[in-house]
């Protein structure tokens, strides 16, 4: 699927990178394994090749991830945005990873908008806006860590990838694709992942960091999200969890400790549709995701104020938790048809 990222991009892009930059690289609000893995990959390769280099995030990285070679070093905007606007200020070339839309970096944005560096977009997201001088944009990739795989690759060859790259991007393609249960049946992905392995990373102990890392309380949440919190709608093959602040408090949720919880339902037979309702301050964050061709993204966007992959969105309400569930379940009962339908 794959097959060569534009030349053009690369004729112009050598000539940018031959001489040590200052740059910065964005990712997305809440961000998730392909965020930080695709950062730190691309981090990694621009301090390799003498770069001074600065990351930030809109807001902060999931526990999760923090054991991440580099993963110190990213700036968080809430606490460090005179940081962020001074390195922003100075950079030559701003990398925007794994997003397709200004909005997604919350309040970076603005600073986004008003520097003058030269910009460049890396991401998977169906339908990008146009916001940066330069888009790799690859919907039907893996991950966002896939393609900076083969960035670097088409810069530097194989010799680009080192031990850390391969790890940072290890962890990108791992936990966008459930690992390796979805968006991975393209040979590419999986050549990907054997120069990875011929890198020297220890597959199964970064499986472990990632996913075998939680708190006691975060496996309980789960246990209690799926006994007492699931409601399944059998007749529209949907099903969905929805947790209460006081319910996160109660499980001393750490940010990162419901991911991956909206994948479970899916586990009951015949389950096409999930969604994870999230209480917080003030709105409630939602995680949808579907199976098939029913777009979910599309109904996130609609319905939600969000957006995301075919099979893997998320959006938000501003309404309470009730107002939200209701509104949920009242749409899904009119899309029951296409629900039940889509191949
Ligand atoms: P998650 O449910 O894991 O937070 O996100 C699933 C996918 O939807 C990711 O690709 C993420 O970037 C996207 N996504 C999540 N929340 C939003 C949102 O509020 N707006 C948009 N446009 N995309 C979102
Ligand atoms: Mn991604």
């Amino acid at each position: 699927m794959i097959q060569k990222l534009p030349d053009e991009i690369y004729s112009k892009l050598r000539k940018v990178l031959t001489s040590p930059f200052r740059v910065v690289i964005l990712t997305h609000i809440n961000p998730d394994g392909d965020a930080i893995g695709s950062m730190l990959g691309m981090y990694w390769f621009l301090k390799n090749r003498g770069c001074t280099v600065n990351m930030a995030v809109p807001n902060e990285i999931p526990q999760f991830l923090i054991w991440m070679e580099g993963a110190e070093q990213i700036l968080d905007f809430r606490g460090q945005q005179q940081q962020v606007e001074e390195e922003m200020g100075r950079a030559d070339l701003v990398f925007c990873l794994d997003f397709n839309e200004p909005d997604r970096i919350g309040n970076i944005k603005d600073i986004l908008e008003t520097s003058n560096a030269l910009k460049i977009l890396i991401d998977h997201h169906p339908h990008p806006a146009d916001f940066t001088d330069f888009m790799i944009s690859i919907p039907p990739a893996s991950s966002t860590a896939e393609l900076i795989y083969k960035f670097i690759l088409d810069l530097d060859g194989k010799k680009g990838i080192t031990k850390t790259i391969a790890e940072c991007l290890f962890v990108g393609i791992m936990t966008d694709t459930g690992s390796f249960s979805f968006n991975s049946s393209e040979p590419g992905t999986w050549h990907a992942v054997a120069a990875m392995l011929e890198a020297g990373i220890d597959k199964d102990n970064i499986h472990s960091l990632v996913y075998d890392n939680f708190t006691e309380a975060r496996m309980r949440m789960l246990g209690y999200s799926l006994q007492e919190k699931m409601i399944v709608m059998p007749q529209h093959r949907t099903a969905y969890i929805y947790l209460s602040r006081e319910e996160l408090d109660k499980f001393n949720h750490l940010s990162g400790d419901t991911e991956g919880f909206v994948n479970y339902p899916f586990s009951i037979k015949g389950i096409r549709v999930t969604a994870l309702f999230l209480e917080k301050k003030n709105h409630v964050k939602i995680s949808f995701r579907s199976k098939g061709s029913f777009e979910i993204n599309r109904f996130a966007s609609k319905y939600f104020n969000g957006g995301g992959h075919n099979n893997a969105a998320g959006g938000e309400s501003k309404d309470n938790m009730d107002i939200t569930i209701k509104k949920f379940e009242t749409l899904i009962s009119k899309y029951s048809d296409e629900i039940n339908l889509a191949p």
